[in-house]
This record gives structure tokens, C-alpha cells and sequence, in this order.
């Protein structure tokens, strides 16, 4: 062997290299030389004891053996050619009872024949007498980058195995072939599968509800440039109390580099408590709005006989206070009516009779309506004409609620000498119902929060614009309730256009 001075430049750098890479590992690598010629396991051991290896010797394969059965070594620098065991045959037995260990193969006479054969056996690399410093650091340095990775993946493995198997959440990975690569205990608890395991079963064998295999065959088939979220609720009813669990599913495709569709994530969320609990809140909101409405309304009829004069003549200052209270009295009972009319929608009580409606019709009525309001504000409120006449089957009432809504909000946030244009039109099963203003418009961030009940965008320009927040809500509850969409593009200080899409009445189509 011929070893190079250790203040040689690049032998420094390596081992610099090589003492970064025995620090990255958290433990100290625990390395054992097996060679029978002393000067090679001296060398061996003083250069990788200066590099931070744990460094031990043996100087026959017999020796070595029993001492990687004392101890684990995570690199062996093993010599082939040695009197007694084979270095082969120790080669064989190692990868036998420790395969984790890593091994170095040196031999005096490296041909083709012989790396193939101890690549084979499972050895990791070679070293070929004589050889020098840098040689055995880079080797050393390779193995340690090695057992890094392993050690990566093994410890993401852990990681990833633990947070899966203690979340709430039922989760179920299958591949393209629909086959469960993963399927952690909450979900086998959901499903109630008395498996431990379901690993490389079918999914249809351990899963037989059929919307979840739909929403799993819809991922695992969407095109690689298309990626979207498949969701849905389902009802499942509990192995042990026989009570019914709503649970909302998520379906996911996960996919390799080229965007082909490896498998797909199935999440299980037990929504039931959350349902209940806004159920609970609807009836509590309907029974206190009811309870408010009567007597809301009772104080205002009182109130206005009082302001009419009725019961003796009020001074101004007088008529001036109780017309602010009637006026808030009135916001009030607004409130309460529109509280009432969502919680019957949500509770499905609404739009139970449907009928074949004119939308043209409609339309043209609720602009009519409109005008004066419109007139007074100076707003310009004009009908387009529709193509053709249209049909939905609809609840007249609901439908003409989301027209006089989406017009009223339009007139509202539209400041005077505006434009506002309703029309409708067709597209394939769809009607589209089109409001559109030249008013405040609606900031990017809010545009998602408009439809949630009681969101109001609070700005200096909406300020003194009365408002409950829950109009769009229930346009929203009626539109979905018959099938149908809202969206809504908007320009802050351009304009908004919501559009209400509706299914064509099937009689008209
Ligand atoms: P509100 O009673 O406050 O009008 P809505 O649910 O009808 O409640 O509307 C929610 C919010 O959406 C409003 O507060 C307003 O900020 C915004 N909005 C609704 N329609 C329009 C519109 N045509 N132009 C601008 N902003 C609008």
C-alpha cells in the first residue's frame, strides 16, 4: 500500500469531507477492519480514527465474525484473501445475519470475475491494494452517504407511520391498481374492518361502499394535467352503537415526476358532532327569531300609532327620537325575518312546492319593482332582452327572493348615476340569471366570504350602507337547494355580475 503524506492538500480536503459526513450522521460510524496483514488494519485504523470513526480490528474472518455478532458495525473493510475462512465466505455469512451492515471488499487482485461475484454476495464496493488515503476516505466517505440515506428513508418511513396511525382521521392510500398500500387503524375503525391490516388487498374487498370506490376510481383516472379534489359526505352506521356517522371524504390522486397517477389518498373525516352541533344552531337561531318577530312587529305597529298622533300630539323632538326607534326597530325585525327564512331553507322546510316560472317573467316583474328604488338614487336599472323564454322549475317565492336580493344589493352598493342591467341567458341544461353593476365592487380578498352568513365588507365606503349580512347567504341556500350555482366576478370601484345558473326545466329542454 502506498500512503500518501497526510499534510498532502487534497487528502486534507477529503478527509475535511469526510469528517463532515461522520458529523451529519447523529451517530459515531462504527467501522471493523478484518485483514490479516497488520500494517493495512494500522493504517486503517489510525486514518479513520482521525476521521471520527469508531475503529475496531480483526485479523482473521473466524475473529471478525464472532465480533459482528458481539456488536453491530455499520462498515466492514473486509480483506478476500485470507489464511483460513475465506474472505467470501465471511462475505456470505455477514450479508446472511446482518444485511444492514455495509461492506467494503479489499482484495490484492481486483479482476471483472471477482467484483461481479462479491457484488453479488452483496458487497457494497471494492478496494484495491495497494491503495491510498484518499482512496480508502472516499470509499469510507460513499458508504457513510449510503447508511445516511438508508437511514432518511427510514426514519421518514417511522415518521410518516406514526403521524398516520395516531391521526383522528381514517386514511387509505391505494395504488393505480387499486390495490391499499396504506390503511391506518381510524379509518379500519370507520369502515369497522376487524382486520389489523388490509395491505395489498383490493380496496373493493375491504371497502364496500360504493361512493367511496367511485370517488377512488375518479382520481386514480383523472388525466396528469387535470388535478382537483374529490369531495363528498357520507353516512356509515357505527359496528358498536348502530348510530349513523356522517363522514366527510376526501379523494386525492398522487402522482410521480411525469404527472402519472401513482395511486390515490382517501381522508375520512367523522363530521357527525360538527352537524349536530349546527343543527342545534339553526333551531336555536329559528326559535329566537320567531320569538323576536312578534313582538318586534307589535312594538312598531304601537310605535306608529303613537308617531301618527294617535295617542296625543308628539313635539318634533319627540317624533324625531321615536322615528330613529322605529327605524331600528324595523332593521330588527328585517334581521329576524331573514334569520327565519334561512333556517327554514336549511332545514329544508322552503321550496317544497315547485313550479314550472317564466324566468323572462320574473324578471321583468322584479326590475318593474325595483325602478322607483332605483329612480331615487338616480341608478339606471334596465332589463336586456333575453333570447328566448325560459323555464326552470322553481319555487316562485325563493326565485323571486334571489332576483329582488341580488337587485336590491346591486342598488345599495351602486352609488347614484350608476348602471344596473339584469338579463338572462342559456348555456347546454343551464339557465344563467346575470345581475350586473357599475357600483363599490367587491375587494379580491372578500370575494369568498360574501356568501357566508353575517360577512359584510367593513369599509369606509360601505360604512353607512344598512345591512344584515345575509342576504347572499340565502340566495345561496336557494340556488343550491334548486340545483343550482352563484359566482361572482367584481372590480373594486368597477362593478360586480353575479350570475345564478339554473337546470333548465326538463319540459322545455
Ligand atoms: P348585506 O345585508 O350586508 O347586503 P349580503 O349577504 O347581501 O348582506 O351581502 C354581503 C356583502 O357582500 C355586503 O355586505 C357587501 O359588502 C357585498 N355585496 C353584496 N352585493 C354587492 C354588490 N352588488 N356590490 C358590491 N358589494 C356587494
Amino acid at each position: 500500500m502506498s500512503e500518501l503524506p497526510s499534510s498532502d492538500e487534497k487528502s486534507t480536503a477529503d478527509g475535511f469531507a469526510l469528517q463532515q459526513k461522520v458529523k451529519d450522521i447523529f451517530f459515531q460510524p462504527r467501522v471493523l477492519v478484518v485483514d490479516d496483514e497488520e500494517r493495512i488494519r494500522k493504517v486503517c485504523h489510525r486514518l479513520l480514527t482521525q476521521e471520527g470513526c469508531d475503529v475496531a480490528m480483526a485479523d482473521n474472518g473466524i475473529k471478525g465474525l464472532k465480533m459482528i455478532d458481539e456488536t453491530h458495525f455499520d462498515i466492514v473493510l473486509l480483506d478476500l484473501m485470507m489464511p483460513g475462512m475465506s474472505g467470501m465466505d465471511v462475505l456470505t455469512r455477514i450479508k446472511a445475519r446482518h444485511p444492514d451492515t455495509v461492506i467494503i471488499v479489499i482484495t490484492g487482485y481486483a479482476t471483472l470475475e471477482h467484483s461481479i461475484e462479491t457484488m453479488k454476495k452483496g458487497a457494497f464496493d471494492f478496494l484495491s491494494k495497494p491503495f491510498s488515503p484518499q482512496e480508502l476516505r472516499m470509499v469510507i466517505s460513499k458508504a457513510i452517504e449510503f447508511i445516511r440515506t438508508l437511514q432518511d428513508i427510514s426514519s421518514e418511513k417511522s415518521r410518516m407511520r406514526v403521524m398516520v396511525n395516531t391521526l383522528r382521521e381514517g386514511v387509505l392510500t391505494t395504488d393505480h391498481q387499486k390495490r391499499i398500500v396504506l390503511a391506518n387503524p381510524a379509518f379500519l375503525k370507520m369502515i369497522g374492518s376487524a382486520r389489523r391490516s388490509a395491505i395489498g388487498q383490493d380496496v373493493r374487498v375491504v371497502v364496500d361502499h360504493q361512493r367511496v370506490l367511485e370517488m377512488i376510481d375518479q382520481a386514480i383516472e383523472q388525466p396528469g394535467d387535470q388535478f382537483a379534489e374529490i369531495t363528498d359526505e357520507i353516512t356509515l352506521t357505527d359496528d358498536h352503537d348502530q348510530e349513523e356517522r356522517i363522514i366527510g371524504i376526501r379523494c386525492i390522486p398522487f402522482r410521480d415526476r411525469l404527472n402519472r397517477n401513482l395511486g390515490a389518498v382517501t381522508v375520512f373525516h367523522d363530521i357527525t358532532t360538527l352537524k349536530k352541533m349546527d343543527q342545534l344552531k339553526s333551531d336555536f337561531v329559528s326559535m329566537v327569531a320567531h320569538e323576536i318577530k312578534s313582538p318586534l312587529n307589535s312594538i312598531l305597529m304601537q310605535l306608529k300609532v303613537v308617531l301618527d298622533g294617535l295617542a296625543g300630539e308628539l313635539t318634533k323632538k319627540q317624533t324625531e327620537i321615536l322615528s330613529r326607534s322605529a327605524d331600528k326597530i324595523t332593521s330588527l325585525a328585517d334581521l329576524a325575518a331573514e334569520l327565519l327564512d334561512l333556517s327554514k331553507i336549511e332545514s329544508g322546510l322552503i321550496n317544497q312546492e315547485r313550479e314550472e316560472l317564466n324566468l323572462t317573467n320574473l324578471i321583468a316583474e322584479q326590475v318593474q319593482f325595483y325602478k322607483g328604488q332605483a329612480d331615487a338614487k338616480s341608478i339606471h336599472l334596465s332589463k336586456k332582452s333575453c333570447p328566448d323564454e325560459m323555464f326552470v322549475m322553481g319555487n316562485r317565492t325563493n326565485i323571486e327572493e334571489v332576483l329582488a336580493n341580488l337587485i336590491s344589493n346591486a342598488i345599495r352598493y351602486t352609488p347614484s348615476s350608476g348602471k344596473i342591467t339584469v338579463w338572462c341567458d342559456k348555456n347546454e341544461d343551464f339557465v344563467n340569471i346575470h345581475v350586473a353593476d357599475t357600483g363599490l365592487g367587491i375587494p379580491e380578498e372578500y370575494k369568498a366570504q360574501i356568501f357566508d352568513r353575517f360577512f359584510r365588507v367593513k369599509n369606509e365606503k360601505t360604512r353607512y350602507i344598512n345591512g344584515t349580512g345575509l342576504g347572499l347567504a340565502i340566495v345561496k341556500s336557494i340556488v343550491e337547494s334548486h340545483n343550482g350555482t352563484i359566482q361572482v366576478t367584481s372590480q373594486e370601484g368597477q362593478g360586480s355580475h353575479f350570475t345564478v345558473s339554473l337546470p333548465i326545466s326538463q319540459y322545455k329542454i
